[in-house]
């Protein structure tokens, strides 16, 4: 499979992996802030092919699991009403809420539709003019183009009965909170390349220089993980902090400034509630007071609507790397993909579900399936 293949090949990752075991002199703690990038560490084997060279944590940058508890209760209650046709896309059905989940609403007749983009929801509005049509605008900075895109559009349109229930998180202030915690054991990142294809990288250079910490803004396949870390690695052992590209193939420094200026025309920075860690300043996007009307929360009374957090889910260290899926003490047993008890153990790139989905149990556990995992760790 051209341009797919190249960069799962098996003997480079093992050159690759034997070049990173031969740089460093000890062990250095690395996160991978995207999920999807998590998916690839633990379904490859990877942190297990560089044990004692480099322990993997993991970060936040599961979009689906950072979403609050609050906000899916507001999508639950929107989605019950009516006069509402509530669209999100497919991984945000079974994210618990305080009471029920998005598909249970659908199961008791609420009109819950799953969209490819939310310019289907706009069409959903048109063709619908006596529902409202409300979009579940979650994501990162890589989603936040296609939804700020919509808002423009519906306001140009004049569509009134179409609107968005905003929870746009935004990865440099979450690093920021991360490296500045009084338990902070990250030595250097990988940063998400696709966030980066719209961002570019000039937001971290401060963060790699104020917080001395390498960062390498890094693609999703396994050799681009492990040329990622190789880069990382080599700064670390020769003390150097600085932002470095290996995914040259889709990222420029200063990113996508049309899709920027889409962002910026329509979201403004707001203060945002991430689930599992909290509040951190500056983190999210909300619609600015131009757009209102097209803002559900704005449009919509969602006020009054209180969460209760399960007690026994510890999310939050999970996002923040401080425990590792296998030992949160429901993981496997009470909480599993088909009854998950938080967002990591639903969506496709939460850390949970990574480490269900591909065996890993306990530390060092052979991996469950190996028949879904290329074979990396089979030509050590
Ligand atoms: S295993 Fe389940 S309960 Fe434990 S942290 Fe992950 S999602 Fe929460």
């Amino acid at each position: 499979m051209k341009y797919l293949s190249e960069y799962r090949d098996p003997q480079l990752a093992q050159t690759l992996a034997r070049k990173i075991r031969l740089t460093a002199t000890r062990r250095w703690t690395l996160m991978e802030v995207c999920g999807g990038q998590t998916h690839t560490i633990v379904r490859q084997g990877i942190d297990e092919l560089l044990e004692g060279s480099i322990e993997m944590i993991h970060g936040p940058g599961c979009p689906v699991c950072v979403t609050p508890l609050e906000q899916i209760d507001r999508a639950v209650h929107l989605a019950g009403r009516p006069d509402v046709i509530f669209t999100s896309f497919g991984d945000m059905l079974r994210v618990p809420g305080s009471d029920c989940d998005l598909q249970q609403v659908r199961a008791r007749g609420g009109a819950v539709k799953v969209v490819y983009s939310p310019l289907d929801a706009l069409t959903l509005a048109e063709r619908h003019p006596d529902k409202e049509v409300v979009f579940f605008a979650v994501g990162f900075e890589t989603t936040a183009p296609a939804n700020a895109m919509a808002v423009a559009e519906a306001a140009r349109r004049g569509l009134r009965n179409f609107s968005v229930l905003v929870s746009h998180v935004t990865v440099p202030p979450a690093m920021e909170a991360i490296l500045s915690a009084a338990d902070n054991r990250v030595q250097g990142f990988l940063a998400a390349g696709h966030v980066c294809t719209i961002m570019g990288w000039t937001e971290y250079e401060p963060i790699a220089r104020r917080y001395r910490v390498p960062i390498v803004v890094t693609g999703f396949e396994p050799l681009d993980i492990l040329e990622g870390m190789l880069m990382v690695v080599e700064q670390l052992e020769r003390g150097e902090y600085r932002v470095d590209n290996q995914y040259a193939r889709a990222v420029k420094r200063d990113g996508n400034q049309a899709a920027q200026d889409t962002v910026n025309k329509v979201f403004e920075l707001r203060d945002r509630q991430w689930r599992g860690i909290g509040m951190i300043p500056g983190s999210g996007l909300g619609i600015r007071p131009e757009y209102a009307a097209w803002d559900a929360e704005v449009k919509f009374d969602l006020a009054g609507i209180v969460a209760n957090e399960p007690a026994d889910c510890h999310a939050g260290e999970v996002l923040r790397g401080q425990m590792k899926p296998f030992d949160c003490p429901s993981f496997g047993s009470r909480c599993t993909p088909e009854h998950p008890m938080g967002a990591p153990m639903v969506s496709s790139e939460g850390a949970c579900a990574a480490y269900y989905n591909y065996g890993r149990f306990r530390q060092g556990s052979p991996l469950a399936n190996p028949a879904m995992t290329l074979p990396i760790l089979a030509t050590t």
